[in-house]
């Protein structure tokens, strides 16, 4: 079945077609590990995971390249205010040398790591760090220095966009040219040049043209061409990203191995917001996993949140939503454990909502369709139990809700919750619906969820 994509670069919906027939090469732009990840960043990497599972369900292999930037990326996304990683180690009261850098790197590439882990999101191929590619970095800006895309001012060495004729192909529109126009000039030719190495006498690596870091757009086209050749099939990232980071990655990689289009589909995801403002890491209305995960949260519910807006669309953050996505995903999970009692062998099984989901999906990841079909595959009474058991599993490896993993936890549960549960099979022995619903809600508010089956029930954390 044809899967489309909405494609920035070309400002359309296009059919994916991959470089190669079997397999795709993906980059998706990498944390800045000078703090912990909010569940902004992380809407990001959720979106690419279902990028991903969609991919893999279309029958790709997937080779996904997530860089760590643990240098030279500053306070503005145009080369202005202090590093990021500078930042961080003032605040954590590290030393400012490069050796404080990779402690602090590694404390905040853990702590992200172990998120990805808890969404259920399938670790990328490789994940690159851009204090491990400088010398690579400094081959790329000495090939454009000898192709003439480059010059220097006193802090340091700049590419220069006029030499690019096809410059901010990606963002053309009058409010992004606008926007871009406002960056301060100092001493570059036009305020839209950008940083290839900044000069730094205290912080930094030897080069030809002073000590130094490499500017934040560089590792990107380095480390993405590096492991996915000079051209590749796709790379995401954030809306912000289209006027400034991503343009000037495009313009110096195209300048620099003379091959076009760099990449061929730009998938770009949109902001999670609370009140009406971007969640930045820099600002006060910063939420982590473990915040909502202290709220008793499970960090599922924040990926079935994810999921029930297209990534294109905001997501506007409120607990009542979180709540909601909450209720929804144990839902499921009392249909799952429910639907894995009462199904036993392998029989055949219709694929009218296979198909459907399928085409939700591959309609430019569709999600909040695809959750649409689930739910009235889940209602039908014409799809029988068996059915229903091995079509959610199915849509599952896309959704990455992790049904089928969920083991349930019997031996850690809590005496008080198994009390409830048994107390609650009694309640349904006598046909006294009321009081199981009752004790259901007492069960979950303990943070276990119980599903029915036919022996009696089971439990598990929710
Ligand atoms: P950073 O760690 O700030 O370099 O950002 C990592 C990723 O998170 C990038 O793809 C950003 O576009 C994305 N991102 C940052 N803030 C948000 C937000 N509020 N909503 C969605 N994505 C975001
Ligand atoms: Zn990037």
């Amino acid at each position: 079945m044809a899967f489309t994509v909405y494609n920035t670069l070309t400002k359309k919906r296009e059919l994916f077609i991959p470089r190669q027939p079997d397999e795709v090469t993906l980059y998706t732009c990498g944390p800045t590990v000078y703090n912990y990840a909010h569940i902004g960043n992380l809407r990001a990497y959720v979106f690419e995971d279902l990028l991903k599972r969609v991919l893999l369900l279309n029958g790709y292999a997937v080779k996904h390249i997530m860089n760590i930037t643990d240098v030279g990326h500053l306070t503005s996304d145009a080369d202005e205010g202090e590093d990021k990683m500078t930042k961080g180690l003032r605040r954590e009261k590290l030393p400012l040398t490069l050796e404080g850098m990779k402690i602090l790197a590694e404390k905040y590439t853990n702590a992200f790591n172990a998120d990805l882990k808890k969404l259920n999101i399938i670790p990328p191929t490789l994940q690159p760090k851009a204090s491990e590619h400088v010398a690579e970095n400094l081959k790329f800006i000495s090939d454009l220095e000898k192709k003439g895309f480059t010059y220097r001012t006193s802090d340091g060495v700049y590419f220069d966009t006029s030499k690019v004729k096809d410059y901010g192909k990606l963002a053309p529109t009058y409010q992004e040219a606008e926007e871009h126009a406002r960056i301060k000039k100092g001493e570059k030719k036009h305020p839209r040049d950008f940083a290839l190495w900044k000069f730094n006498k205290d912080l930094g690596w030897d080069a030809p043209w002073g000590r130094g870091f490499p500017g934040w757009h560089i590792e990107c086209s380095v480390m993405a061409s590096k492991y996915l050749g000079k051209q590749f099939d796709i790379h995401c990232g954030g809306k912000e990203h289209i006027p400034v980071h991503h343009t000037n990655e495009i313009a110096q990689s195209e300048a620099a191995w003379g091959k076009k289009p760099w990449v061929k589909y730009w998938l770009h995801h949109e902001w999670l917001e609370l009140g009406g403002e971007k969640m930045a890491k820099s600002g006060e209305n910063f939420i982590t996993l473990s915040t909502l995960e202290e709220k008793g949260f499970h960090p599922l519910d924040f990926r079935y949140l994810c999921l029930g807006t297209h990534y294109r669309k905001p997501l506007m953050f409120s607990y009542e939503a979180l709540e909601g996505a909450r209720q929804a995903r144990r839902r499921l999970v009392e249909r799952y454990l429910q639907l894995k009692k009462s199904t036993k062998g392998h029989k055949k099984v219709r694929l009218e909502y296979w198909e459907r989901f399928i085409a939700d999906v591959n309609d430019d990841l569709n999600t909040p369709k695809a959750l649409a079909t689930m739910w009235d595959m889940l209602h039908d009474d014409d799809v029988k139990e068996y059915e229903k058991y091995s079509l959610l599993l199915r849509f599952d490896a896309v959704l990455g809700l992790h049904l089928k993993e969920e083991k349930p936890q019997v031996e850690k549960i809590p005496a008080a919750v198994m009390q409830l549960a048994k107390e609650r099979l009694e309640a349904r022995k006598r046909q006294d619906w009321k009081k199981a619903d009752q004790l259901r809600e007492e069960i979950r508010k303990l943070g276990y969820i119980v599903g029915d089956t036919k022996e009696g029930y089971e439990l598990m954390k929710g």
